[in-house]
């Protein structure tokens, strides 16, 4: 097994040595003994603190090709109009060039997971073996943009490829009650529970959805997914923006996740997320970007600024101590980890060696009062230093492999598909 040695890092506060054993953290110590240091590659960390990195609860990576294509507008002319049009052109290459932008992207920032609806899903799965980091990829139904043939090779790829990677899982994404009825959603959950698959869906993300669901099915999305059985410890819901503290109960009972991607939602002039009564009710709640057209972009660092804010001035008197920093890191860490169950987030014994190295010379980590403070409310992604997953760098010293031509790569492809070159 190989061993990778963090030697003199900062972590909670003090000096330790971190003994990274495979993929998985296996000793935090004062100092490491001479027998840990056997066969390690040891890389000194003096300068460095050590904490988890983001775990992206809720995206679609490839749209970053449409960053910057269309904004400014309401969600449904937005999704009618520009998004869904762009994207019918999208051949399965140009999902893979934009898939690694999101990635060298994500990476930049310290995410090292994301959870993706997209289509072609082997070309996102194929770049994220490439580059290292952790994904769960959906295999996503929406019955408006799919011929019935597609919706059974959907079915039957979950069936076929049921993978047991430490890094890329499937998950199964029908992608809203307005965009998939009673009868799929239901097929959609069957399939989950039976196969062992996390269901993710937008849910309760604008009042226009809300609206429209009590209308074609007499109650809120929550209300009827709940009717329809669907609500589990296997569902992870997106946005969950408009929802009463009675159907945040529900989702409690039943076990049920909620990432939050409170960029978008302001972007899109959806709303904002009720955090505190989330939490208070005891849903397990993560974040999440969404795609970079409605972002624009796939920084978590951003996410868990603003949620910690927003959880600030809920309610009508507002509330300073709501959503401290060391809540905020959690939720865009180990939350959002645990909620598409992975083991990852924590940086302790037996969890999967994920960090972020911060470099304690960057200007806003000090003065060094409180670190956590610091990498939650002032500094952003140009402290981080180094990004691990897995136990091996992806990123070492802000330098990722094949960034420049990543970058001129989906640049090229992004310009020709709208008509630009
Ligand atoms: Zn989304």
């Amino acid at each position: 097994m190989s061993k990778l040695i963090l030697q003199s890092v900062l972590f909670q506060g003090k000096t330790q040595d971190i003994l990274i054993s495979g993929k998985k953290f296996s000793k935090v110590l004062r100092s490491l003994s001479e027998r840990d240091y056997e066969n390690a590659d040891v890389v000194n960390c003096k300068g460095l603190a050590i904490v988890p990195p983001f775990y992206n609860g809720h995206t679609h990576a490839a749209m970053t090709l449409l960053r910057g294509y269309a904004d400014d507008m309401p969600l449904m002319k937005w999704l009618t109009e520009y998004v869904w049009p762009f994207e019918a052109k999208l051949t399965a290459k140009d999902i893979e060039i934009g898939s690694r932008l999101a990635v060298l992207e994500m990476i930049k920032s310290g995410t090292v997971f994301f959870s993706d609806m997209y289509w072609k899903r082997e070309q996102t799965m194929k770049v994220v073996k490439e580059m290292g980091i952790r994904a769960t990829i959906g295999v996503t139904f929406a019955e408006n943009l799919m011929s019935s043939q597609q919706v059974e090779d959907n079915f039957k790829f979950l069936k076929d490829h049921r993978l047991e990677s430490d890094r890329v899982k499937l998950a199964v994404m029908p992608h809203s009650i307005y965009t998939v009825g009673e009868k799929m959603f239901k097929r959609c959950a069957k399939v989950a529970r039976e196969e062992g698959y996390v269901l993710h869906t937008h849910l309760s993300e604008t009042l226009k959805e809300v609206k429209d669901c009590k209308k074609q099915y007499g109650g809120t999305p929550v209300e009827v997914l709940d009717k329809w059985g669907i609500l589990n410890d296997n569902f992870v819901g997106a946005h969950c923006v408009h929802l009463s503290e009675k159907e945040m109960q529900t989702m409690a009972e039943r076990g049920a996740a909620a990432i939050l991607n409170p960029c978008s939602n302001l972007k899109l002039g959806s709303g904002i997320p009720k955090v505190n009564a989330l939490l208070n009710s005891g849903v397990l709640v993560g974040l999440g970007t969404d795609g970079a057209s409605s972002n624009n972009n796939l920084d978590m660092h951003e996410e868990m600024k603003l949620v910690s804010l927003l959880a600030k001035v809920e309610g009508k008197n507002g509330c300073a101590e709501a959503v401290p920093a060391g809540m905020a890191l959690k939720l865009a860490t180990a939350n959002t980890a645990f909620a598409y169950g992975i083991p990852a987030g924590v940086i302790a014994e037996g969890f999967f060696a994920d960090a972020l190295l911060l470099d304690l010379k960057n200007e806003r980590l000090n003065p060094l009062h409180d670190l956590e403070s610091n990498w939650v409310y002032a500094a952003d992604r140009s402290a981080i230093h180094s990004v691990i997953c897995n136990g091996k760098f992806v990123m070492k010293n802000r330098h990722v492999d094949g960034e420049e031509d990543i970058v001129k790569e989906a640049n090229a492809c992004a310009l020709k598909i709208a008509g630009r070159k």
